[in-house]
């Protein structure tokens, strides 16, 4: 068991990490970086692209012959982590949700002329795109299969899409689309995948939803389908493999966020760790107090135990591996790690902790919804119950 990164991966991550040291992180405190969804604005963000590219950082997770870096899984578990040290990083190197699960799911299950058509464009930062599944109630949430009433009817070489989606990340602002819809009522083989894009007539924005935290670019958005035309030769895999589609951008996109959640974690640490080493009271200094040693100790530990679980779970998928419930476990664990993380940081940051003077209240708003997106904590364990419950001592083997 070698837990050493390669002199490649290890050069990428210290590049990734001086880039956003010197070049990111000062952002954060400039009022005009700020978009109205909280997030970097345009010009800043075409700006950092563009460095990024330069500098040789751009798109780490895709094949180098499609202008990307080639890392595996390992390598972006690495880079990842350094990337959200800072809250504007990981979408200036082209790592960021939806667009990161988009391209990985593309490049894996789309056919040549698809990955020209679609991913290339996303890979080069010309378009922007969106996952279009979970619906608003009674439609599908937790339970696609059982519940998506999106359907797409066949009409000769082309599919009629008719229905509702909701929580639909960028949409506002994406060109491309991966739309899940109900072709049978076939419980296992009922939904299929389709790809179309923004200018096609037949579906609309009904409304940009408001939401707690901070907004990826475009918002997460209402749509309405009202006979949408898409040609046949746009579907993904076979009439039938919706639900396969979605479990293949899921495995590593939920990885991804475990990946990304884990910096923003070490960054709140850090800017606690800062504080507690100046702060004075009671004639100490408050990293001298027993009881802040205890929070700041308990919170690395399980920042490092996340870590452990994803890249377990990243080694398994670059293994060829589904890596299913060691992915949905480093899900449920860095979700909650993330959230003691910054509440801890918070907590011993005092009042400034709870002001705009640091990222810390961002990431607070943020970390809500990590519990939430790409399955609820509850459903994974679930899937892991289902699991321990058909596999008994073999849920914890080493093969
Ligand atoms: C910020 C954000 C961005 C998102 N982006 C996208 C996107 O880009 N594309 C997209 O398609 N979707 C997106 N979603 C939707 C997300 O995937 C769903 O919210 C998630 O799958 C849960 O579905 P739901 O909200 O319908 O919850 P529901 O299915 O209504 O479940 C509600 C709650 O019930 C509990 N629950 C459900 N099932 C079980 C069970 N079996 N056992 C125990 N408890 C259970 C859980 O606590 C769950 O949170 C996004 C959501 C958020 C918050």
């Amino acid at each position: 068991m070698d837990f050493t990164l390669s002199p490649e991966i290890d050069d990428y991550r210290r590049r990734v990490r001086a880039f956003v040291e010197e070049q990111i992180i000062p952002l954060e405190t400039k009022a005009d970086a700020y978009d109205e969804g909280e997030n970097l604005a345009p010009a800043y963000l075409e700006a950092l692209r563009a460095q990024t590219r330069a500098a040789g950082l751009w798109c780490l997770q895709m094949p180098r012959e499609r202008g990307g870096q080639g890392l595996g899984t390992i390598g972006m578990a690495a880079c990842y982590e350094e990337m959200n040290r800072s809250i504007f990083g990981p979408v200036a190197f082209n790592c960021a949700a939806p667009d990161d699960g988009n391209m990985m799911l593309l490049h894996k299950v789309g056919s040549e002329a698809q990955q020209d058509r679609w991913l290339q464009p996303i890979i080069d930062g010309k378009v922007r795109s969106a996952f279009v599944m979970t619906e608003p109630h009674p439609g599908s949430g937790s339970d696609p299969a059982g519940m998506m009433r999106t359907t797409a009817t066949r009409k000769g070489k082309k599919w009629v899409i008719e229905g509702r989606k909701w929580f639909i990340t960028g949409a506002g602002v994406a060109e491309h689309f991966i739309l899940i819809a109900r072709t049978s009522d076939d419980p296992r083989k009922g939904l299929s995948a389709f790809l179309y894009h923004r200018d096609d007539p037949g579906w609309e924005i009904v409304r940009r939803i408001p939401i707690l935290g901070p907004e990826e670019h475009g918002g997460h958005c209402e749509l309405k389908f009202n006979g949408l035309e898409i040609p046949d030769e746009n579907r993904l895999l076979e009439i039938g493999d919706g639900l396969k589609v979605t479990q293949i951008r899921l495995g590593t996109a939920r990885l991804t966020h475990c990946m990304r959640w884990l910096g923003m974690a070490k960054r709140a640490l850090e800017i606690a760790a800062d504080y507690v080493r100046e702060r004075e009271a009671f004639g100490s200094r408050l990293a001298e107090h027993e009881g802040v040693q205890w929070m700041l100790g308990e919170a690395a530990m399980e920042v490092h135990s996340g870590r452990l679980l994803t890249m377990h779970a990243a080694w398994k998928l670059e293994q060829g591996d589904f890596a299913r419930k060691e992915v949905s476990m480093a899900k449920i664990a860095v979700a909650d790690l993330l959230h003691k993380a910054i509440d801890t940081a918070i907590q011993l940051c005092g009042a400034r902790g709870y002001s705009k003077d640091t990222v810390l209240q961002w990431m607070y708003r943020y970390a809500r919804q990590a519990r939430l997106v790409d399955g609820a904590s509850e459903v994974h364990k679930m899937v892991l119950s289902r699991n321990l419950l058909d596999q008994g001592l073999d849920f914890w083997s080493w093969d």
